[in-house]
């Protein structure tokens, strides 16, 4: 182990890097861990320790890393063309991996756009929308619809949308305005009722607001049956169902952002299949390249695509563009990662590995400061609390699931908290003595940073 080297890596790091999401004062003061290799469902540093990537190396990395299949797909796409525009031009993985989209996707959504991340998927989706509306009604449907404890990036748009106050507080004057519903978080529902006696009671309030201003609303955008960002707040079954219901009734598109649910992670390809749900525009990324490469694509239907045919000089384009879409090393890496999906049965295979993620995790709930898990598929979430009774939230500077996640490090595995729920999601590709292992490390480390 050279290390030397690794010591100057770490003063570097701290000396040119600014990192995202991170209070570099806090990051300056400790030894980064610094990842050099992977190799399946394991991250390794630059000391040779070796960690299960718990989180998917943020929820994109799905079949493994150093994947056979898309790596070498990746190196023969390399032999022909790294990158070239779509600008005036096509390029061949581009158009294999859109018909493969369309094969995969909710029944309707027939065109591809390319961009190279969630957040811009999700710009895209809003930007088309808005269009839309002002080439078919002159523009008096300019306004949206979104959840409380919604998450769908980072650019303005995307945080206009968004809800979670310490992401987007600070930005709030340059954000435009957009109706807020509920999203049906049951630990804490925002109605004060418990499920199922409730009927998804929290739905009334986006009837009300489509009922009253439907007219001047273009879009809604959901996460589909997680939020992820806000907790892993999973919805009740028939809360999308309702939404598209009550969007078709009030002439308003609907935006799925599948960003961090697409590609199984969910337990089906995509979140929406839970409820049979065909969106108007379908957010993707994360997943898409096996968590390989940036790239991210907004589905759309026929119905909006022609909307924006016409002369040239009526300027109904869609004049939207990013230098890297359809960049076809990542377009390969996709196509590959979806070979893979079909090849080793991928879905069929995860579900008993997610029973037994399920079955794990009722223990967990036997814990004193657990107040709620919530899991969908493998996607997962271990909310801690003060007080199991009252739901007490721990308070943000006590950092609770922080320090759960950093003693989870020295036991090898890598997790990351949000707020005060630890996220657990495993590549697809996880074995079933690691998920094991994964929540055995989990317990210990809950048990151990706040006492039994
Ligand atoms: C991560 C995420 C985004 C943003 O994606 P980036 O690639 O980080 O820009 C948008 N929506 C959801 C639901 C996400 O989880």
């Amino acid at each position: 182990m050279n290390s030397k080297r690794n010591k100057k890596l770490e003063k570097l790091d701290k000396k040119y890097l600014w990192h995202p999401f991170t209070q570099m004062r806090e990051w300056e003061k400790e030894t980064p861990l610094i990842i050099e290799r992977g190799e399946g469902n394991y991250l390794i540093d630059t000391y040779g320790k070796k960690y299960l990537d718990g989180i998917s190396s943020l929820w994109v990395n799905v079949h493994g890393h150093r994947n056979k299949e898309i790596d070498n797909t990746i190196k023969a796409q390399i032999d022909k063309i790294s990158h070239s525009t779509l600008l005036g031009l096509g390029n061949v993985p581009s158009i294999e991996l859109a018909a493969e989209l369309v094969k995969i996707a909710p029944k309707g959504l027939t065109k591809v756009f390319y961009s190279d991340n969630g957040s811009t998927a999700v710009e895209i989706a809003l930007k088309m929308a808005f269009q839309y509306w002002r080439q078919k009604e002159r523009g008096k449907k300019t306004k949206f619809v979104a959840f409380t404890g919604a998450y769908h990036g980072d650019t303005f748009g995307s945080m206009s949308v968004g809800e979670i106050d310490v992401f987007v507080e600070k930005y709030k004057p340059l954000l435009f305005p957009v109706y807020k519903a509920y999203y049906p978080y049951c630990y804490r529902c925002p109605v004060n009722k418990n499920y199922p006696d409730c009927k998804i009671a929290c739905i009334k309030k986006f009837e009300e607001i489509l009922e009253n201003h439907h007219k001047e609303i273009a879009a809604c955008i959901i996460e589909p049956v997680v939020q992820c960002a806000a907790g892993m707040i999973v919805a009740p079954h028939g809360f999308l169902k309702k939404i598209r219901q009550i969007c078709t009734r009030y002439n308003i598109l609907l935006i799925a952002d599948e960003v961090a649910t697409g590609f199984g992670r969910t337990g089906k390809m995509f979140a929406c299949e839970y409820e049979d749900v065909t969106p108007d525009f379908l957010c993707l990324a994360k997943g898409i390249t096996g968590g390989y490469l940036p790239l991210a694509a907004t589905l759309t239907t026929e119905k909006i695509y022609k909307a924006f045919l016409g002369e040239y000089k009526e300027l109904k384009t869609f004049f939207h563009g990013h230098t890297y879409t359809g960049n076809p090393l990542g377009c390969t890496a996709a196509i590959a990662n979806l070979k893979i999906f079909q090849e080793e049965k991928t879905l069929q295979k995860l579900k008993s590995k997610i029973r037994v993620l399920a079955d794990l995790l009722k223990d967990c709930k036997n814990l004193p400061h657990v107040g709620d898990v919530r899991q969908k598929g493998f996607i997962a979430g271990i909310e801690l609390v003060v007080d199991k009774k009252t739901k007490e939230p721990y308070s943000v500077e006590q950092r609770i699931a922080h320090k759960v996640c950093r003693e989870a490090r020295e036991y090898g595995l890598i997790i990351r908290p949000l707020g005060n729920v630890i996220v657990i999601m495993p590549q697809l590709s996880i074995a079933m003595a690691e998920i094991k292992k994964m929540i055995n490390i989990i317990y210990q480390c809950i048990e151990s940073a706040i006492g039994k």
